[in-house]
Parts: C-alpha cells; sequence; structure tokens
C-alpha cells in the first residue's frame, strides 16, 4: 500500500511536471512571437559582471563590488543582454553582496526593459559555491571520482546548488565530463578521471544533486547544471590547453561521448563546448557535432553555450574566419544558442542582427537558440522567482554541510603504498612536517577556488585547517615540527618552487620518528598550468631524496591535481597518501586517516604514471597476454605505471572468492548475473570498492581494449564479515564496441569478465 502511495505521489508529481513543461512552451513561442530581432540576438548574448560591475582590485575577504548603472542599462536596456557569468574582479562575494548585484541587475531586466526578461546567471561553482564567501568547499571532482561513492557526490552536488542559489545564482558551469586521460592537461583534476563509465556513473549522480531528481530547477534548492566541455576536450596531442586533439568517430563514441549522452538522457539543462580544435575544425563552428550529433542524435532540447571569447577566437586563433562576422555565422549556423562574449559585446549583437537581415543566418535558427535560452529560464521560475535572499537558508555553510565535504574528504584520500604498515601512526610519535604543501589552505583547494586560479586566499579561510595544522590539533604542537625545505614562490609561476631552510629541514629529521613529506603542485587551471615537464619539481626530489637519506620513515602526502612523476624517489618513501585537491576539509580529513581514525578507501580515478614517456591509460590496447606470449612483438605502450588505476589500500584486509556468472554462455539480449564475495580478513572495519572490468577476447573491427571498467560498488565490512556483490551486464550495453566507421558492434565470442585478480569468461552465441 505504501508503495503504490509513493508511485502515486511519483507519478502525480511527474505529470505535474510535464503539464509545467508543456505550459513554458506555450509561454515562451508567446514570447518569441512578440520579439525584435534585437531582443532575440540580445537573449543570445552573455557578458561578465566585470562589464557592468565595478570593484577596485584589493583583494580581502569582503570587496565591494558595485553596478555601473550607466553600462548595465546599455547592456541590458540598448542591447538586451540575456545573460551574464561570473564574478567582478576576480573575487569572492558574500551571500548578502551577491544579492545586492543580481537583485540590482533583474530589477533592471524586468523593470526596464520592454519584454520583462530576467538575466539568466551562471558561475563557475565546480567544488561547491565556489565564489561565495563562507561557502562549503568540496574535494575537487578528480578527488570525487577516487572516491566511487556515488551518494557523497549527489549530496556535495545538493549542497553546492543550495549554497548557490543561497547567493541568488541559478546556474552553475559543473559537471565537467571529460576524460582526466592525460596528466599533462592543465585541467585532468577537473573530471572525474580517465575512465568513460566512472565519468558517467558520477556526472549523472552530480547533475541530479544539482538539479535535483526531476530537474525541478525552479525550486529554489535546485540549479541548472552545464555538461562541459563537449567534446574530446582533454584529449589534446600536445597536452596543453586549447591546442588541436585528433579523435576518430570511433573513439569519439566509444570512450568520450557516453557520459555526456547519459547526462544528456538525464535531464541536464545546459552544455558548453570545447574550446579547441578536434580533426582540424574548432567545434565552436562544428555543425556536424553541434547539431547533428548533439541535438538531433542525442536530442539535446538545453542551451548550447560557447566557452570564453570562442566565436572571437574562431576568427583570431583559429583563422578560420576572416572577420567578427564570419566568425558569428559559422558559429551560431553550426548550433550555438549563447555566447560567451564576455566583454565587447556591441560587435556579437550588430554582427549577428546583420546576418539575419542579409539571410546568411536564418530566423528559425535565431528562433531556435532564443527557444532553448527561454527554455532554461522558464525551467529555472526565473520569470516569478528572479532572486533567492540567503535568510531563506540557513543551513549555508553549517556544520552538518562542513560535514559532508569532509566526508567526502576521507572517502576520497587514497593510500598508495603502506610498506611495513608505517601507517596508520603512534599519535604520540614526535614528526616533522616539511614540503611546499604543508601549510596552504590553496593547494588544499585548488583553482576555481575564491578565483580563477585559486591564488586569492581571502582571510575567512583560515578558520579551516592546513595539514600541519590539522596534525598540531591532534598530535600537540610540541610533538609536530615544521620546516619547509621548499615553498611556492610567490608571484612566480604556479608551479616555481624555491628552497627555503633544506639543510634545516634535513637537520630537525634527527628529532623526529617519522617525517611527513607534503609535496605537489600549487594551484592552477586552463593555459596557466600548462606544464613542460610531468616530473615533479627538481626542489621537491631533492628535499625527498635528502630527507631519505637521514634514514627516518617518510611518509609522502601528494597534494596535487595531477599525477606528477616521483619514480626518482618513490623506493626511498614507506609509505604514499594521495590526497588530490581535498577542499578546506581536506587537512583534517586527512590527519585522521594518517593516525587511522578513519580507514583509507579511496581509489585511483587514473593511472598514476611511472615515466613521462609512460601516461597510457589502463584502457589501452595491447594486452597482458599478448605481452607475455613467445615471439609476440611486446607493444613500446607497455602498461608498467607506478599505481594502477583503481589501486588503493587499505588499513585492512580483504579477500575476495568465487566469483561466477549465472550461465557460461549467453544470446544477446540476454542479462549476464555475476557475483562475488569479498571478506574483511584483518583487524579492522573498512570499505571496498569491488571493479568488475571486461575484456573482449576477439573483435572483429578494432583491437579490442585490454579491459574495461564495467561497474562498480562500494561496500563497508566489518572485520570478519563477507557480502557477496551481485551486478547485472547487459551484453548490448556493456559487451558491444563502436567499429570504425562510428557503428555499434556486438559481436559473439568469448569475454572475460575479472574482478580483482580474478576471472571468468564466458560465451555469446549469436
Ligand atoms: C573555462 C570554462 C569556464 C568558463 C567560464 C573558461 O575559460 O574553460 O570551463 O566555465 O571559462 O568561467
Amino acid at each position: 500500500k505504501v508503495k503504490m502511495k509513493i508511485a502515486l505521489l511519483f507519478l502525480m508529481g511527474l505529470s505535474h511536471l510535464v503539464l509545467a513543461q508543456k505550459n513554458d512552451e506555450a509561454k515562451i513561442e508567446a514570447l518569441i512571437k512578440k520579439m525584435t530581432l534585437e531582443e532575440k540576438v540580445g537573449q543570445m548574448a552573455q557578458i561578465t559582471l566585470d562589464v557592468v560591475g565595478k570593484g577596485d582590485d584589493v583583494y580581502s575577504s569582503y570587496d565591494p563590488v558595485e553596478l555601473d548603472m550607466d553600462a548595465l542599462k546599455k547592456a541590458l536596456i540598448d542591447y538586451k543582454i540575456g545573460s551574464i557569468l561570473n564574478t567582478a574582479n576576480n573575487k569572492a562575494l558574500t551571500n548578502e553582496h551577491w544579492y545586492e548585484i543580481i537583485s540590482g541587475i533583474q530589477k533592471v531586466a524586468m523593470k526596464q526593459t520592454r519584454l520583462k526578461i530576467p538575466v539568466l546567471y551562471g558561475v563557475d561553482e565546480i567544488h561547491g559555491a565556489t565564489y561565495t564567501v563562507g561557502a562549503t568547499m568540496f574535494p575537487q571532482q578528480i578527488a570525487q571520482g577516487a572516491s566511487r561513492n556515488r551518494e557523497l557526490v549527489r549530496k556535495g552536488a545538493e549542497i553546492t546548488a543550495y549554497e548557490t542559489r543561497a547567493g541568488s545564482i541559478p546556474w552553475t558551469f559543473s559537471p565537467v565530463l571529460d576524460l582526466g586521460l592525460d596528466p599533462r592537461f592543465s585541467r585532468m583534476w577537473e573530471s572525474f578521471g580517465e575512465d568513460p563509465y566512472l565519468c558517467t556513473q558520477l556526472g549523472v549522480e552530480m547533475i541530479n544533486g544539482y538539479e535535483g531528481d526531476n530537474n525541478t530547477v525552479g525550486d529554489p534548492e535546485h540549479i541548472a547544471s552545464c555538461l562541459k566541455h563537449f567534446l574530446g576536450y582533454h584529449a589534446t596531442i600536445s597536452g596543453k590547453d586549447r591546442t588541436p586533439a585528433y579523435i576518430p568517430e570511433d573513439a569519439l563514441r566509444e570512450y568520450h561521448l557516453p557520459a555526456f549522452k547519459a547526462a544528456i538522457e538525464a535531464g541536464a539543462h545546459t552544455i558548453m563546448i570545447n574550446s579547441g580544435i578536434i580533426n582540424g575544425v574548432p567545434v565552436h563552428a562544428n555543425y556536424d557535432l553541434l547539431t547533428k550529433l548533439l541535438k538531433e542524435e542525442l536530442g539535446f532540447k538545453g542551451l548550447v553555450v560557447t566557452d570564453w571569447a570562442d566565436i572571437e577566437n574562431l576568427q583570431r586563433r583559429d583563422r578560420i574566419a576572416e572577420t567578427n562576422k564570419d566568425a558569428v555565422m559559422l558559429a551560431i549556423n553550426a548550433g550555438i544558442d549563447m555566447s560567451m562574449i564576455p566583454y565587447q559585446y556591441e560587435p556579437f549583437c550588430n554582427d549577428l542582427v546583420a546576418l539575419v537581415k542579409e539571410g546568411k543566418v536564418s530566423m528559425e535558427r535565431i528562433d531556435d537558440a532564443v527557444r532553448r535560452v527561454l527554455r532554461v529560464k522558464f525551467a529555472l521560475n526565473l520569470f516569478e522567482k528572479p532572486t533567492t535572499h540567503y535568510k531563506d537558508y540557513p543551513k549555508f555553510g553549517s556544520d552538518e554541510f562542513g560535514k559532508a565535504a569532509y566526508d567526502m574528504a576521507a572517502e576520497s584520500i587514497t593510500l598508495l603504498k603502506n610498506d611495513d604498515n608505517v601507517l596508520p601512526l603512534d599519535k604520540s610519535a614526535k614528526v616533522l612536517v616539511a614540503g611546499p604543501n604543508a601549510n596552504s589552505m590553496r593547494t588544499l583547494n585548488g583553482a576555481w577556488t575564491y578565483s580563477w586560479q585559486g591564488d586569492r586566499v581571502p582571510e575567512f579561510a583560515s578558520e579551516y585547517n592546513t595539514i600541519l595544522e590539522a596534525l598540531q590539533n591532534k598530535m600537540g604542537e610540541k610533538n609536530v615540527t615544521f620546516v619547509p625545505g621548499v615553498s611556492y614562490k610567490d608571484g612566480g609561476k604556479y608551479y616555481e618552487d624555491e628552497l627555503d631552510q633544506m639543510e634545516e629541514a634535513v637537520k630537525s629529521a634527527a628529532d623526529a620518528d617519522v617525517i611527513i613529506l607534503c609535496l605537489g603542485e600549487s594551484t592552477y587551471t586552463e593555459k596557466p598550468g600548462d606544464l613542460n615537464d610531468l616530473y615533479i619539481s627538481e626542489n621537491q626530489t631533492e628535499l625527498a631524496k635528502k630527507l631519505a637519506e637521514t634514514g627516518k620513515p617518510i611518509v609522502l602526502v601528494l597534494n596535487e591535481g595531477r599525477p606528477r612523476i616521483i619514480s626518482r624517489f618513490e623506493q626511498q618513501m614507506n609509505a604514499i597518501v594521495q590526497s588530490y585537491l581535498p577542499g578546506n576539509h581536506g587537512g583534517d580529513a586527512l590527519v585522521d586517516i594518517l593516525l587511522g581514525e578513519v580507514n583509507p578507501s579511496g581509489k585511483l580515478p587514473y593511472t598514476y604514471p611511472r615515466y613521462p614517456n609512460a601516461t597510457i591509460s589502463y584502457i589501452h590496447k595491447p594486452s597482458e597476454e599478448q605481452k607475455k606470449a613467445e615471439g609476440v612483438y611486446n607493444y613500446e605502450a607497455d602498461y608498467n605505471p607506478q599505481f594502477k588505476f583503481g589501486h588503493g589500500l587499505s588499513y585492512t584486509t580483504f579477500e575476495y572468492s568465487n566469483l561466477k556468472t549465472d550461465k557460461a554462455t549467453y544470446k544477446k539480449g540476454e542479462d549476464i548475473k555475476v557475483s562475488v564475495t569479498v571478506k574483511n580478513t584483518g583487524k579492522v572495519e573498512g570499505k571496498e570498492v569491488v571493479h568488475l572490468f571486461s575484456s573482449d577476447l576477439v573483435a572483429s573491427s578494432v583491437t579490442p581494449d585490454v579491459k574495461r571498467l564495467r561497474r562498480f560498488e562500494k561496500i563497508n565490512l566489518k572485520p570478519g564479515e563477507s557480502k557477496t556483490v551481485d551486478f547485472t551486464l547487459s551484453p548490448e550495453k556493456d559487451l558491444s564496441y563502436f567499429g570504425r566507421d562510428g557503428k555499434k558492434l556486438l559481436e559473439a565470442g568469448a569475454f572475460e569478465l575479472m574482478v580483482n585478480d580474478d576471472k571468468v569468461e564466458i560465451d555469446l552465441s549469436e
């Protein structure tokens, strides 16, 4: 009975939603009929707050940004601009201040323009409400990928949505669904990792958290998400930001597309386009990708927004347009609905109006774009409720939310090595803490935190604990000595560091029982984070080697956005902990793991390379078997990384047994049931991630991948406890692949299913 009632309520909710959507569509059509060409074009334009907001460039915890009313009126009234993004002067604002800014903007848009259409405001709230003072900062996406915890990812996004709305902002440019395949890429850490299935699963959770179960983004606790960056953004040849990629059709569909496809099916409202070039064509001018694939084949009904200045870039950078006007024509005809301009908006608006008048862009195309913009504005309920007020968000920045961020950090931090059980540490031990990441809130959070590059750490951030402070809190100040040895250069390039009391650090080791060496990177994103050498810096390498010579046990903590190579000293480290970019509560979570108060359960979301020339993913082509077989050419691309994808230790031990399928042979269309038993054979409670991989032994079109992740489940086991984990695979979804012509193939034959070190073979019949 109860179940029926729930089902009925659910159906009622759903039909209400469908009705509301129908209603919106009617309103949208009526509005479009009333709009002049200039009003339509204005809806397709997005400017940055810097154009209409003024603030000084001095950064403190709270600097006022004032609306420049003349500039605002010119943009909103004269040019009918429909969307604004970002903060002004790259600053975090308080909720009160956000409210002032956004309500000021909405007042002009809704009282002083002819059609009273609200402005769509968007901000990069990528790991919490990143531009709001006092908001909860979660671990960055790469860490969330390591947690393998769907529930926590979703909860983090729900909290982010709530706190974003507290600042009156209804739209975030998140999640990143690009594959973090290349550690050279400066935005790897913005992804969920290298695996398509992992990115798909967690991406959908994040969207559901932001948008709500039925994408009810108009309610005051949800926001519209923005999938980015469509498509293949991270797959550049050079490993540098916004440089060309060459991705064949089969690879595009097999690896890069699934997360976007699933996110669109999950109802995501908006999508942002890859700023780069694929197969020679800038994506912003690619009709095949934007219209044929995205809008027609995938049926995306939402808003397609450019990345930063990317229409302008078609002319200035990519040189496929002679004039700005040609660039506008190319992009809008390819399928762009909104141009993130973001400064000089007049040329875009004037050029687009002229193009329509000259018949070079059709009114149907304009109407399609405007329909998509308005759809998001109606779905967000902005016409009825253009702002939300911080007073209605009492849980903003609460301990409850902080606990969720802590939990995510605690479940993501990954124990990579623990020789002789150096960890957990004895609480009364004397420790030497060294390294440039030991006492930095900036490096715990990474970029897109209170500013673009994460380099402006406001005073209020001092209420959270760095790794050093968390250690002092738990172990007592007198037992914790800190000598950096190496520090990041002030105002230098993002990855530049310098020696800082190196000899003293080495000397201090004599008094310590154990050294906690915190290495990694400073913060960066996009171009500023481009890198020429993947090895961890020379200074940090030297510090590690010198400390190792002291003979004291070393726990290496890696606080980095991408796996910087450590093979020059890895063997001398006794324990290694990957913290990623764990956020404001990451210092506490890390120390609780070091002390054994939390049992680590994170698993690498990427392959940790051993050498700069061996940065291949676990989804490489030559198989282990092939390599071993006698007389078979050994591929250069040996998968011999420092640590494999999925690696992560625990303070307990798990034993896997009884991997089996319900049958040995399956017909197409028939479910494959797989089960495996996992037992906690150690002394403490722990969480384990059970990964199920598959491998196609022979394929007819392209060499099959060595293996592919098909399912994962995180379980908790008490000492001595066992659980049987069941998975269901579908041959069509899980054993097929895209062939050379970009068509999906499901071929009969033998497949292997793998969990941990066990394998079972199954046959698929015709
Ligand atoms: C980045 C996007 C971001 C946008 C708006 C761009 O430079 O590539 O990821 O959403 O700026 O800030």
